[in-house]
């Protein structure tokens, strides 16, 4: 594992300088699901300090096991309405917002005590009906009433395009969630995320601005 991840940040250096980019600017964003505690203790010791995962209950198991490490962690599945307490008690992002009623109740369930939870709305950009996320033309209307919720910051948006093999369609997907973040911005908001790029894209993805990457096969090998 700590060879995979020199190789992850090789590459992702290397997409970072072809772009112009700082790679210090991108957020490597290990996704865990399917792997035991120990693999993320492994990453952790390596370097990796932000964990994705993607079910609820098989990552509270690992919040337990892991709780002595200083890590950041991210939700980044599709969240049901009746677990959202847990995901605003436990984690400090959520990635994959599409309604305002979850958001509302992460705002109310968020603890005083802890920093507000930052959040991305999820945006489905090819309308893929076996995925969530909201359609492009209704993020403005969500991501307004959603900066205005007090106990969430809007960081950003998050994708999760049609697997393409073709790196120049991937541009496209990723160049069109960036042109959205852009346009939401010109209109006031302060959006400095973009959690776009999978195992399979994400070189891709930081060419045209990723901010967060979420990877998982190509940091802990397939999934069991
Ligand atoms: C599983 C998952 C990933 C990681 O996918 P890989 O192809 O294994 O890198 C990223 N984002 C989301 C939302 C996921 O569910």
């Amino acid at each position: 594992m700590p060879e995979c991840i020199r190789a992850l940040r090789g590459r992702m250096a290397a997409a970072a300088a072809r772009a112009g980019r700082n790679v210090d600017s991108i957020t490597l964003l290990a996704v865990s699901k399917g792997q035991p505690a120990e693999q993320i203790r492994a990453a952790a010791a390596a370097g990796v300090t932000d964990i994705g995962e993607s079910y609820l209950a098989e990552a509270l198991g690992k919040l337990e096991a892991l709780g002595d490490l200083p890590l950041t962690w991210h939700f980044i599945g599709r969240l049901q309405a009746n677990k959202t307490r847990q995901v605003a008690e436990r984690f400090a992002w959520v990635h994959g917002l599409d309604r305002l009623k979850i958001a509302e109740r992460l705002s109310a369930q968020r603890p005083y005590h802890a920093p507000p939870l930052n959040v991305c709305l999820q945006v489905n950009l090819a309308g893929e009906a076996t995925k969530g996320g909201v359609p492009a033309p209704e993020v403005p209307a969500l991501a307004c009433a959603v900066a205005a919720l007090p106990r969430l910051v809007l960081r950003g948006l998050m994708c999760i395009p049609p697997g393409e093999t073709d790196p120049a369609r991937q541009h496209e997907w990723f160049a069109g969630l960036r042109a959205l973040r852009d346009s939401l911005n010109a209109g006031g908001l302060r959006l400095d995320t973009l959690s776009m790029g999978m195992s399979g894209d994400f070189e891709a993805a930081i060419q045209q601005g990723a901010t967060i990457v979420r990877i998982g096969t190509a940091l802990f090998g397939p999934r069991k």
